[in-house]
């Protein structure tokens, strides 16, 4: 992958960046996203955050390779302290990280994204906890993708600031409410996988010497919700 090969997830992330937006690529690695997106007019610029030294020398050499110094910074800190109010930003990406990672970066410093309508968010698990922070922090999901690359399976979170509370239910907020809606071969394939590690995993706590009992319970909860919805998208 290079900024001008995207991979289909970093790609699916670049579709959802408004045109001409001020962009924060926080976790920027080789700053591929921001650079593929100025290469092609898409964004006035913004900022490549990393909090480790070694991606964020990949970032400040890929920048000024690709002659970017005037329009993209590089900065190295911790999530979101990687913005300040002169730079602008409006559409925050957050991608290839866990979704715990992910909301611990928006929740820490959530006073940063004052002044951002977008946020474009790629957990590699954990999509959940994500949707959870961004209905109880103002942001309504506007899209969702799911797609499968090298044998792993991705989900694209696009939410905007919302006008009114959004309030998502169980299902919604698992599964998604726009991958439920329109469920595709990777939504289903995904679904499936966690049923099996579900069943598994209540196994082994149900063969334990004291079961949890609560445990138990949220599991099966759990496995019933994702059986049932494997059950109505027909697999
Ligand atoms: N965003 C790129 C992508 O999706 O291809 C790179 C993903 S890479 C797996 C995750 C990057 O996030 C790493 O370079 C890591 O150093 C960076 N990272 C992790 N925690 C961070 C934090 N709190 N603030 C900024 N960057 C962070």
């Amino acid at each position: 992958m290079d900024a001008d090969h995207l991979s289909q997830r970093l790609a699916t992330v670049a579709k959802y960046i408004p045109k001409g937006s001020r962009l924060a690529d926080i976790g920027t690695d080789h700053a591929y996203l921001p650079v593929h997106l100025l290469k092609r007019g898409l964004i006035a610029g913004g900022i490549a955050g990393e909090v480790v030294r070694g991606p964020f020398e990949n970032a400040e050499h890929e920048i000024a390779r690709e002659g970017f110094t005037d329009q993209l910074t590089a900065r190295l800190a911790n999530g979101l302290r990687a913005i300040e109010p002169t730079d602008q930003i409006d559409t925050v990406a957050i991608a290839g990280m866990g979704g715990a990672l992910i909301t611990q970066i928006l929740t820490q410093d959530f006073d940063r994204l004052t002044g951002v309508q977008r946020l474009v968010l790629q957990p590699n698990v954990g999509a959940m906890q994500v949707r959870q922070f961004l209905m109880t922090h103002g942001f309504q999901l506007v899209a969702e993708e799911i797609l499968a690359e090298d044998g792993h399976i991705y989900e694209v979170l696009v939410a905007d600031r919302a006008t009114e509370t959004q309030t998502y239910h169980e299902e919604e907020l698992r599964f998604g409410p726009y991958l439920l809606a329109a469920p595709n071969a990777a939504f289903i394939a995904k679904w499936q996988h966690e049923a099996d590690r579900t069943r598994e995993v209540l196994q082994q706590v149900q063969a334990a010497k004291t079961v949890p009992t609560e445990k138990v319970a949220a599991l099966t909860h759990e496995l019933a919700q994702i059986e049932e919805v494997l059950h109505r998208v027909g697999a």
